[in-house]
């Protein structure tokens, strides 16, 4: 068959929130913008519940965390939950110790922070103090303490969509990342590479805050032979004390909005906020579609308010 008249790759991405409490309007406006990238290209969009960490994790978050974004208007083609998927978790550790790339660490969370140097994600940076200490002679499903990954000591650059790339050397600046925690759940870093990889996820649109670990994505990319997806790392709303917007720092969430809102309107609000209405007018997901473009949506980070019954932005 002559190339041209090979079907074009299609574009798949995927929203993927962490199942540790209701959505708020940060969640929300990421979905949307998530949703409103892939329809308007005609892509597969992945609704990836991320529901790993046993102590943060709900089951009862997964349905309401379906329902709020399906009460806005929003729908996807596939679901996955990472707590099924274990399995596939575990082929990328083999891949990842075959390799020599997975060892044992035993510092504690307080040994790494008194050495107090910060990393690009705020969090602290990691010195990769235990590197050279070998697996245990059962391997890593032996391990009683957690696993990191080997990173190169290299400089990635990731050319982000939104115009500003992202440069960083992962394995100096936020350390090596933790493949197996402590409690014997697999770690972020390793399951969200896989599972974007193993999707065939080439296209990754998400909030700014997970910015500073998409270079430590990268190089677990290339270790476990992913192709590297695009990113635009997008906005965020942030409180009143320049944090995100987080359900986890007590902002408020789907359920006490939804008795103020109509799913239009809430909608509206979140599409006004970021300058894709000049009005919070009244408007579904889809009536916001033929529109959307990237360059109508604000770069800088918004500051809402809510006042119990109304969301306002800031400025
Ligand atoms: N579950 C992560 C979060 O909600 C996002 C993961 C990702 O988009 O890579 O912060
Ligand atoms: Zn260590």
């Amino acid at each position: 068959m002559n190339s041209s008249t090979l079907p074009a790759t299609k574009t798949r991405s995927r929203f993927a929130p962490s199942t540790t409490g209701p959505a708020h309007p940060g969640t929300l406006l990421a979905a949307l913008l998530a949703w409103l990238d892939i329809r308007s290209r005609g892509g597969h969009l992945l609704l990836r519940l991320e529901d790993l960490d046993p102590e943060r994790c709900q089951p009862q978050w997964h349905d309401h965390m379906l329902q709020d974004l399906q009460w806005l208007g929003l729908d996807w083609d596939e679901i996955q939950r990472q707590t099924e998927r274990v399995e596939a978790y575990s082929d990328a550790m083999e891949h990842l110790a075959a390799q020599g790339r997975l060892y044992p660490c035993t510092c504690s969370r307080s040994e790494i922070k008194r050495l107090g140097v910060r990393a690009p994600d705020g969090g602290w940076r990691y010195p990769n103090t235990c590197r050279n200490a070998p697996l245990p002679a059962g391997g890593w499903r032996a391990a009683t303490t957690p696993l990191r990954i080997r990173l190169e000591d290299e400089d990635v650059v990731v050319d982000d969509e939104s115009g500003t790339p992202i440069t960083q050397n992962p394995a100096l600046e936020m350390g090596d990342p933790v493949a197996l925690r402590r409690d014997g759940a697999f770690a972020y870093n390793l399951a969200a590479v896989v599972d974007d990889g193993l999707a065939g996820v080439n296209r990754i649109v998400r909030g700014r805050d997970l910015a500073p670990s998409t270079p430590t994505h990268w190089q677990v990319q290339a270790l476990l032979g992913y192709p590297h997806p695009t990113y635009r790392h997008h906005l965020l709303f942030l409180e009143k004390n320049a944090q995100k917007l987080a359900k986890l720092h007590g902002s408020v969430g789907t359920p006490e909005l939804r008795p103020h809102y109509s799913p239009k309107q809430l909608c509206g609000f979140l599409a006004y906020a970021v300058g894709l209405l000049s009005a919070p007018e009244e408007v579904s997901p889809a009536e916001l579609l033929p529109a959307f473009d990237w360059s109508r949506v604000v770069k800088e980070d918004i500051l809402i308010q809510w006042d119990g019954t109304q969301l306002s932005k800031e400025g």
